[in-house]
């Protein structure tokens, strides 16, 4: 339950293709109810075991250049070749309903999204190796060897990008890595002008009493 004009955090997690975010953000999910990931529009095909509306809200190019023309996208880029975007009536009316949102988007539409919402807090994954990333995107099975070998020679590009982000997190031990998000999570909400929105009664009343006690 949200309190009266509390506000959610919006998390961007980013990370070139096959570090682990998908991976790691579902499991941030499991352990924080609190937590939302908002569903990204994409024109990419559906690999084998995706679900529209669930992974991806996929549509065609034309569908989603009208989509842009609307005004409905917080932020979208060109990925790899296909478009991707987040949705803003989405993501804005889980902010306004209190809710702490995950974005798993790329470096450029972290940087938009900075620009519009410089209180986000934005989080960069990486694999311990480039040689671990290569394992990961084969070993994932979702993508022919031509998209792995695209996404391994776009991941140089995309870490180039780390150093915008307010956290690093080196995704080698899975669960180390979920413990260092979830951490970051916690942080975020202990922030003075966080709990100053949800303890605010709290605060008002001991302060008014601190004639009682001396
Ligand atoms: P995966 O990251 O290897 O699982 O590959 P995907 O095909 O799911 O995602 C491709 C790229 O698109 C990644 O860099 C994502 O971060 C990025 N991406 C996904 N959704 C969005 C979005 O809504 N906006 C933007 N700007 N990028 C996105
Ligand atoms: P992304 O969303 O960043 O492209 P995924 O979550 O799809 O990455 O992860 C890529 C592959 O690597 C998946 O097969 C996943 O199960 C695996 N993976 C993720 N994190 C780890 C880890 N710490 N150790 C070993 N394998 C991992
Ligand atoms: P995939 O096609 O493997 O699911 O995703 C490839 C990349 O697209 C990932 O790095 C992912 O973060 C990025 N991506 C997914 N959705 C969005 C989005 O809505 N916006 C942006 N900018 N990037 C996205």
């Amino acid at each position: 339950m949200s309190h009266a004009g509390e506000q959610g955090t919006l998390f961007i997690i980013s990370a070139p293709s096959g570090a682990g975010k998908t991976s790691l953000v579902a499991q941030m999910l499991k352990h924080d109810e609190k937590l939302g990931v908002s569903v990204s529009h994409a024109t990419r095909a559906m690999r084998s075991g995706e679900q529209d509306g669930v992974n991806y809200h996929f549509v065609s190019r034309s569908e989603f250049e009208l989509m842009i023309g609307g005004g409905d996208f917080l932020e979208h880029a060109d990925v790899f070749g296909n478009y991707y975007g987040t949705s803003k009536s989405w993501v804005r009316q889980a902010l306004m309903a209190g809710r702490d949102v995950v974005l798993e988007i790329d470096w450029q539409g972290a940087q938009q999204v900075r620009r519009l919402q410089p209180d986000c807090v934005s989080v960069f994954i990486v694999p311990p190796s480039a040689e671990t990333l290569r394992q990961r995107l084969i070993g994932r099975g979702t993508d022919s060897v031509e998209v792995v070998e695209r996404r391994l020679a776009e991941a140089e590009d995309e870490c180039s990008h780390a150093v915008e982000f307010d956290y690093l997190v080196v995704n080698d031990d899975f669960d180390h890595a979920l413990a260092d998000l979830l951490a970051i999570v916690r942080g975020q909400r202990l922030r003075m002008n966080v709990q100053q929105q949800r303890h605010a009664a709290l605060l008002a009343g001991l302060c008014n009493h601190r004639g009682l006690h001396g």
